[in-house]
């Protein structure tokens, strides 16, 4: 803490590993060598620097972008850049601190890194959004590439800004080697990869599921966000016989007890991929219940996916959960639960699975379409899908296998914190002190 003051969701993320692995290193003697813990907790690197662009009206405008490069022992750094407003180091830090344990639990070779920029790209035109992303990459391509440092999309970064920065870094660098993973299928994306997230956090529900003899079929879901990890989510929910009564955005959430249908979804993906509108619109066209500016967690539902954004489901909205009939939370987005939370959750015998472990599919298929990539081939979307799931099911097997039991429920937070470390340290231990 007094190294790093102001930076509270950072902090939030290293204490939550820390409590988890703790007790796992004091029995482990050797995980407390070559100062490991003081190592894995600092970044390799920080990178930040100035993004300056011509907004439609020729004033020059300035934004901040970063490059967060945390851990490189198990590969190339890999992490989602994200483009919004409110965006700080801590967060970033945060973000790329839990990427290096989530990318060690795909078991595939990839470090962990996250990166971004405080640059709104609501509101604004597809000709600024290009220049934003240009100016960027210029920068950002000195320190990323295939065997360095591979970003992909996040929170308001998806496949249009993915094309724009992945078309400059190939320009700059005079390389067709990709830099970027997320890419559209045009140009060397893999099936699949925009579904990844979505799909896999209900791959992921459906083992944990069916380890206490459950599916998803007739099970109510309560889903926040209405953005690429929540909308896919959706989708498969939808495709397994759950009934999704939530999703949300930044304007609030809709409440809608008969549950998404193949027509409600194809509007709320118009809505939101298309027009860019809000979910207001989406409440009004089909005369849904709405609260502005709520998140959704006043829903009756079996099971609570928060799919949005960091720390969007606090201790009273866990009260109010538990209290409402729900056995299961899943994080769909990273750290949306706060540590209340999931206290509340803990005594309430909620099974829990937090993001590192239940998101991880699109690092996934982030880490296929590389491997794509390097061979020069596409694999088709079946053999996509079916990798994904394979992962997904590693993922939940290997946290239940180091994750403690609550009452009947695996504790995916110690589970996933201890696989995800044990994988991430053997690498640095074995690499020495670097
Ligand atoms: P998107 O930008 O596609 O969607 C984010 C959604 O969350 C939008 O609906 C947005 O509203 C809403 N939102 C953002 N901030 C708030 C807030 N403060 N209050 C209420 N709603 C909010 O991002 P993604 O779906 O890609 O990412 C969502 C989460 O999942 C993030 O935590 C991200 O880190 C995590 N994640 C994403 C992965 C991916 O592959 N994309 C992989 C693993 C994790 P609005 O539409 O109004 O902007």
């Amino acid at each position: 803490e007094a190294r790093d003051p102001h930076q509270r969701e950072f902090l939030q993320a290293v204490k939550e590993v820390m409590d988890s692995v703790w007790p796992f290193v004091e029995e482990v003697p050797h995980y407390a060598e070559q100062g490991l813990l003081d190592r894995l907790v600092e970044p390799e690197r920080v990178i930040q620097f100035r993004i300056p662009w011509t907004d439609d009206e020729g004033v020059v405008r300035v934004n901040r972008g970063w490059r967060v490069q945390h851990n490189s022992a198990l590969g190339p750094y890999k992490g989602g850049m994200r483009f919004k407003p409110d965006l700080t180091l801590s967060v970033l830090k945060f973000l790329a601190f839990e990427q290096t344990f989530k990318n060690a639990l795909t078991t595939l070779p990839l470090g962990g890194g996250k990166g971004g920029a405080d640059f709104d790209p609501k509101g604004k035109s597809e000709g600024e959004v290009m220049r934003f992303c240009q100016s960027l990459v210029l920068e950002l391509s000195r320190h990323v590439g295939p065997h360095t440092d591979v970003p992909a999309g996040d929170i308001g970064v998806g496949e249009r800004e993915i094309g724009f920065m992945a078309g400059m870094a190939r320009k700059i660098t005079n390389s067709a080697e990709a830099v970027f993973t997320g890419k559209n299928l045009s140009f060397g994306g893999s099936h699949l990869r925009k579904q990844a997230t979505g799909y896999g956090v209900i791959y992921f529900t459906e083992r944990m599921l069916a380890r206490r003899g459950e599916s998803l079929e007739g099970k109510s879901i309560a889903i926040s966000g209405a953005g690429n990890v929540a909308q896919h989510a959706i989708e498969k929910a939808m495709q397994h016989g759950a009934r999704v009564v939530t999703a949300s955005d930044s304007s609030g959430a809709v409440f809608d007890p008969a549950g998404f249908d193949e027509e409600k979804f194809a509007a709320l993906q118009h809505i939101k991929n298309v027009e860019r509108g809000s979910l207001e619109t989406y409440a009004e066209k089909f005369g849904l219940a709405f609260e502005k500016g709520k998140h959704p967690w006043g829903a009756k539902a079996e099971i609570a996916m928060p799919c949005a954004t960091q720390n969007e489901l606090m201790e009273k909205d866990a009260k109010t959960l538990a209290e409402n009939g729900t056995r299961y939370v899943v994080e769909g987005a990273n750290m949306p639960v706060s540590a209340d939370a999931l206290e509340v959750f803990k005594e309430a015998g909620v099974c829990f699975a937090p993001g590192k472990a239940a998101n991880a599919g699109g690092v996934a298929v982030s880490g296929l379409e590389m491997s794509q990539g390097s061979m020069g081939l596409r694999w088709p979307r079946e053999e996509v899908e079916q990798r994904l799931q394979s992962i997904m099911c590693e993922i939940e097997e290997s946290c239940a296998v180091y994750g403690t039991k609550n009452g009947d429920c695996v504790n995916y937070v110690d589970g996933a914190n201890v696989v995800g470390f044990t994988r991430v340290a053997d690498a640095m231990l074995a690499q020495g002190v670097t």
